[in-house]
């Protein structure tokens, strides 16, 4: 194959890096970061490399993040993330917490005011419940399993997040998975099961069925918010939660 000339590589480039302004615009974000400089050298300029403007291309805020070998490294590479609008109104980027190599992960949709305050996933009124789940229900401690959500920084007034921003943090939670790399993710709540099954059917048909993340058994369930607010369907809850625990034990074998 014929090695590009500087004509072509000087287009490429350009090419990628109009890609990666322009989906930066789409995830809200209007200037360019300082301290963010491009690799001294580009090594190669193939198509590959010129993916729209999210983890492939050259210019990509993603590369060091998609290389971490380990979730401290993953957490080092999301820097100060100003990778989507959501981080004007964070306090604190909310990362993950527990066992980095948990069995059991839970995946929820993005903090709420006390997580943006503590920096900690669930730790509000639907995290104590979703605390009771594990230490009540499956009868382990908090610290032995793994808890994040799909965005890392707080939506305005816990709306939904919005699909911009879902792509901007998505890569992350991929790499979080890979890196814990569970036998089992408990997807808690319609939008977060939705985002990982990439799907839109409802949570109501969803929940109590095992599912496959890339290969991970996943157990959809409500949201602990939810729970509180429709105490009722906590017995579905614990129907769900049974099956996890009956698996975790290779009951299910
Ligand atoms: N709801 C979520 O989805 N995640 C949290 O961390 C807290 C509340």
């Amino acid at each position: 194959m014929a090695e590009p000339n500087n004509a072509d590589e000087f287009a490429a480039i350009v090419t990628s890096l109009k890609r990666h302004l322009e989906g930066r615009r789409r995830a809200g974000i209007r200037h360019v970061p300082r301290g963010n400089p491009l690799p001294a050298k580009i090594e190669t300029v193939n198509e590959a490399s010129l993916l729209v403007g999210t983890v492939d291309d050259m210019f990509s805020d993603y590369t060091e993040g998609m290389q971490a070998k380990t979730l401290d490294e993953l957490r080092a590479a999301i820097g100060d993330c100003q990778r989507c609008k959501l981080c004007s109104g964070r306090t604190h980027i909310v990362f993950g917490v527990g066992n980095p190599r948990a069995k059991l992960m839970f995946v929820g949709e993005g903090p709420g005011r006390d997580e943006d305050l503590q920096g900690e996933p669930f730790v509000g009124r639907a995290g104590q419940l979703l605390t009771d789940i594990i230490t009540k229900g499956i009868g382990i401690n908090r610290e032995d399993v793994y808890i994040c959500n799909v965005v890392k920084c707080r939506p305005p007034e816990n709306r939904n997040p919005e699909p911009d921003e879902v792509a901007a943090c998505e890569p992350f939670l991929k790499k979080q998975i890979e890196l814990v790399h569970p036998d089992i993710i408990v997807g808690l709540g319609k939008f977060a099961v939705q985002t990982l099954l990439q799907s839109k059917v409802p949570i109501t048909k969803l929940r109590g069925n095992w599912h496959s993340y890339h290969g991970i058994k996943l157990m959809p369930t409500f949201h602990p918010a939810y729970l509180l607010r429709n105490p009722a369907d906590k017995k579905m809850v614990w129907e769900d939660i049974k099956k996890v625990i009956k698996e975790l034990r290779g009951e299910n074998t």
